[in-house]
């Protein structure tokens, strides 16, 4: 099985190491070609709104349930199905596949604001929201370490991950014509990039801070942004989430509206998802007081980061 999974990995991306970078170029436009289609499509009255919520809270939720809370932080589980239903509707929101998406936020939670970071607002508010997808830094390079490499349906949507965006695209427009591909897919598509990535931008330094003592490292400054939810489904409580990566709900009090809580909640009643981790106050004081402690787990981009920054704390004290 392994063995499949390395040959479609070469037959659908033999260089794609740094990702496909085009995708997102596309898709930092979509934007502009949104707004230029308002005003030079004639059928604006015909435009079938529920069909561009459906075709966008899909990619949405491919991205925060799946994506975020699934294949990064295995913070429920399922069967292979749901899986695979979750890792195409991610893919299809134009994010790269699911085994990319998830190793690079796994050095973001390892390396919050650090250099490290892939997407830290460190470096400029731009950089995080989208600049960050120029520099190749940390880019799934390392396929094979993920948890996820042994399916071979999840192997195949991470390496055609281009092809099954635009082929979606592609259907839609001769299906239903331009007008239909610009309304029902490229802007959803656009909308879901630029709200996945508002989490990176806004969603660090520029929110609410209610759990400020409970991050690792001490440099994340993730923070809730209350407004975002009826974009990203509940990842918008992204302060939350630092403080506790594993917990399946972001949202934690009853007004902090988590939409993906709900639908999770509804699956594991019908029996698709399994234990959906909830937060346990308990285990978010344990979190607390462990991470000054806690020797982060090792990255994946560099190695030897944590490894030096160690040495380089106790090295005072060894000389002493
Ligand atoms: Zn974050
Ligand atoms: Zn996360």
């Amino acid at each position: 099985m392994h063995a499949l999974n390395h040959r479609l990995r070469k037959i659908f991306a033999p260089q794609r190491a740094d990702g496909p970078f085009w995708v997102i170029w596309i898709l930092g436009l979509c934007p502009a070609v949104a707004i230029w289609s308002i005003f030079f499509t004639d059928h604006l009255s015909q435009v079938n709104w529920w069909i561009v919520a459906a075709s966008y809270y899909f990619m949405a939720m491919g991205v925060s349930m799946g994506f975020h809370r699934y294949f990064s932080h295995s913070s429920f589980q399922t069967g292979r199905v749901f899986q695979f239903i979750l890792g195409l509707a991610g893919t299809l929101s134009g994010q790269t596949g699911p085994l990319s998406w998830s190793l690079e936020h796994d050095i973001h939670h390892r390396n919050c604001e650090t250099e490290v970071d892939p997407h830290s607002t460190n470096v400029s508010f731009l950089h995080a929201h989208i600049l960050w997808l120029w520099n190749g830094q940390a880019r799934h390079s390392e396929l094979e370490k993920s948890k996820w490499f042994k399916y071979p349906e999840l192997v195949f949507l991470e390496a055609a991950a281009p092809v099954i965006f635009y082929a979606f695209g592609v259907t839609i427009w001769v299906a239903f014509g331009t007008s239909a591909m610009v309304w029902y897919w490229l802007l959803p598509s656009a909308l879901s990039f630029h709200a996945t990535m508002m989490i990176n931008s806004v969603g660090h330094g520029h929110g609410f801070f209610p759990y400020k003592d409970m991050y690792q490292p001490d440099a994340c400054r993730a923070t809730n942004i209350p407004w975002g939810w009826p974009f990203i489904l509940g990842d918008n409580w992204h302060c939350n989430h630092h403080a506790y990566p594993t917990a399946a709900f972001h949202g934690w009090k009853w007004w902090e509206i988590d939409p993906n809580r709900y639908v999770l909640t509804v699956l594991h009643w019908v029996g698709v998802v399994k234990r959906p981790l909830s937060p346990n106050q308990k285990i978010l004081e344990r979190n607390a007081a462990s991470r000054s402690t806690m020797p982060p787990q090792l990255s994946l981009a560099a190695p030897n980061f944590w490894k030096e920054q160690e040495e380089a704390t106790v090295a005072p004290e060894a000389a002493e």
